[in-house]
């Protein structure tokens, strides 16, 4: 498979190329250049295969010959090896859980993916980073930094630097980061986590620091981080009963990886009814698929933060997927932007009335998918429950009233000692830091 920038002004590339360049040169997307039709008997039989042939079968076609099929195999089953549960809420709705990975949440699938591609480039290929040492230099807002740090530790010829906003995180998020050592380190920004991003984006640009180390992103534009989200679609419908009639997919949405890397699974034979882009505020989506019109807005502040994101990166990937036809994305998506004030009364009934606790996130999800089922009360959906709850139980604990119980590795992780870096929002002084690590 061969990679276009969605600006069409950079070379055509292989994955290999893509993953390691992150972003194309003309500051584009990379989108494939063909999209990949699924063999029919593939998801007539979906029952008969396990998770990880599910796995390998989507995603093989993405990576062509740049992985041999036994490392490929041993790449998806380390990505995967946790449970999807589909759960029943509702006679009508149901949440597919993507939090049981070490990090608890969905940003897992994409960072194992991508961390492990990553390791196998630079292990068996030196020439691709010219004898320097990878660096991964990452701005979170939350969930990305767990879940890189977490995918990325211990990985040899790569060090992984992210830049976090300090206090602006909850304080499992934090731990997460800060916690694990080796070849990871957390800068603790005095900032927003756009003040993180400013920074990260100029050290991409700076010559001198480019000359020093070889840097690289693992923020969700990267195609490794994209593309094995389609996996966890494929599971949903593998544990969905009424195969006749497919699901409609609320997806709870920010950056929007995950719900493009849906529709494009859609594109290659998933049966989906249609879907739904659940956004919080942050209604810039929501907005253009009424009016057409694409304005980025400066984000706001939610209780789901990990979706605040006013320019999402990756809408332009679903515009590519439908080649901008805006009467045929319509026809597959539809969006709604919900508040703070409903996703609090949500969590809060459904935790009394459906004895289940859902994180601001999920919650998010859930509303978008009731307000369409309330038009079409024919059909039946899933909403992704992005993240465990108990990865917010600031928010969530004064809602219900009470407190959530705690895994045990999360009971672990609020013993350990967070280790950062203090950094003022200094170009100079972060240039400094890189150059001289
Ligand atoms: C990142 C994140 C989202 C948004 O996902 P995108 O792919 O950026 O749209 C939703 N929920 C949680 C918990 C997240 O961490």
């Amino acid at each position: 498979m061969l990679y276009h920038s969605t600006n069409h002004n950079s070379p055509i590339v292989n994955f290999k190329q893509a993953t390691i360049k992150g972003l194309a040169p003309d500051k584009g997307l990379y989108f494939p250049e063909s999209i990949p039709q699924l063999p029919k008997n593939f998801i007539s039989n979906i029952d008969k295969f396990s998770k990880e042939e599910i796995a390998y079968t989507v995603i093989q076609p993405y990576i062509g010959d740049v992985i041999p099929k036994n490392e490929l195999e041993r790449i998806v089953a380390e990505t995967i090896n946790f449970e999807f549960p589909l759960v029943t809420i509702e006679e009508n709705i149901f949440s597919l859980e993507l939090f049981h990975g070490p990090t608890l949440a969905f940003k897992d699938v994409g960072a194992r993916f991508m961390s492990r591609c990553l390791g196998y480039f630079v292990k068996d290929h030196p020439d691709s980073h010219r004898d320097k040492k990878i660096t991964v230099l990452v701005a979170t807002s939350g969930d990305t930094g767990g879940a890189v740090a977490n995918g990325f530790y211990d990985v040899e010829g790569v060090d992984v630097v992210i830049l976090y906003p300090s206090g602006k995180v909850s304080s499992v998020q934090e731990l997460q980061l800060t916690t694990l050592g080796k070849n990871i380190t957390a800068l603790e920004v005095d900032g927003t986590f756009d003040d993180c991003q400013a920074l990260v984006k100029k050290a991409f640009a700076d010559d001198e620091v480019n000359k020093k180390l070889f840097l690289t992103s693992a923020n969700s534009i990267n195609v490794a981080r994209w593309l094995p989200q389609q996996f966890y679609y494929f599971f949903a419908y593998q544990q969905w009963k009424d195969k006749d009639q497919p699901p409609v997919i609320s997806v709870p949405s920010g950056n929007f990886g995950s719900i493009c890397a849906g529709i494009l699974a859609h594109q290659t034979g998933l049966p989906v009814q249609h879907f739904i882009a659940a956004c919080n505020v942050n209604d810039v989506v929501t907005d253009y698929m009424q009016t057409e019109k694409y304005i980025a807005k400066k984000s706001v502040a939610t209780l789901s933060n990990a979706m605040d994101v006013g320019d999402p990166g990756n809408f332009i990937r679903i515009l590519e997927i439908f080649n901008k036809e805006f009467i045929s994305l319509k026809n597959v998506l539809t969006s709604y932007s919900i508040s703070d004030e409903e996703t609090k009364s949500v969590v809060k009934n459904v935790f009394l009335n459906k004895n289940y606790l859902l994180d601001p996130h999920g919650a998010v999800g859930y509303i978008a998918l009731k307000k369409y089922l309330q038009t079409h009360p024919e059909l039946q959906g899933i909403f992704l429950e992005t993240a465990h709850p108990v990865k917010f139980y600031d928010v969530v604990e004064p809602i219900i009233q009470q407190s959530v119980p705690m895994p045990a590795a999360i009971n672990d992780l609020l013993k350990k000692k967070k280790q950062s870096i203090k950094m003022e929002v200094n170009y100079d002084a972060f240039r400094e830091y890189l150059v001289a690590k």
